[in-house]
């Protein structure tokens, strides 16, 4: 008999998806999380305090700044931003090169200035965006969910209006009509980038 030879899985495929503020990301990330287990889910780490429901290592890991900063300077994110001018977020970058070697197909949800980033250091990742059906559509999302004030949600718009404008920089849009549909669509390009290599 022969030994069997460890043979090294094919590394799976890292998509980054992005998108403005209230567009939806959180809500597609649930629905795929729920109804596509294949696909694996980079855990960020965050500054900012978690909102009611939120589950530490599950949602985000919460971290205060110096602790941010510290592994930030050990060069452990693959990615790392302040978003909305206010609390900084990053990809650890150890489970996510872990996953992809085991052969997963790994998601990261981050902002643009991420995005950007990842596609300096990554670029054979599939780079997604996430766009609403229109832009009276983004703000009464946005006001519909009503967890930021008025001011806040200024400042969120400004930066919307700037992350539309760049969705051209991105590999494919899905526009977020419909939850079930845009998660669908981004399971199968995720799926269909994996076996065009
Ligand atoms: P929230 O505070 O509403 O959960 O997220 C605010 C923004 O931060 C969202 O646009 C989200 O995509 C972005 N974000 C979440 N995690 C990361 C991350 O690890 N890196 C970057 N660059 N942005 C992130």
């Amino acid at each position: 008999t022969t030994e069997p030879r460890q043979v090294a899985p094919t590394p799976g495929r890292l998509t980054v998806l992005a998108g403005p503020t209230a567009v939806g990301k959180g809500t597609i990330a649930a629905y795929v999380r729920t109804y596509f287990p294949g696909v694996w889910f980079s855990v960020s780490m965050t500054t900012r305090p978690p909102r009611p429901g939120e589950v530490d290592g599950v949602h985000y890991h919460f971290v205060d700044d110096r602790e941010f900063d510290r592994l930030a300077e050990a060069g452990q994110f693959l990615e790392y931003a302040v978003v909305h001018g206010a609390a900084k977020y990053g990809t650890p970058r150890g489970p996510v090169e872990r996953a992809i070697r085991e052969g997963r197909d790994a998601l990261l949800e981050i902002d643009l200035q991420g995005a950007r980033q990842v596609r300096d250091t990554w670029p054979d990742a599939l780079f997604v965006f996430l766009a609403p059906p229109s832009w009276e559509e983004l703000v009464r999302r946005l006001v519909g969910r009503g967890t930021e004030g008025e001011a806040e949600r200024e400042r969120r718009l400004d930066t919307a209006r700037a992350e539309l404008a760049a969705q051209s920089e991105f590999d494919r849009v899905i526009v977020n009509d419909d939850v079930r549909r845009a998660s669908e669509e981004l399971v199968s390009l995720m799926r269909s980038g994996r076996a065009e290599r």
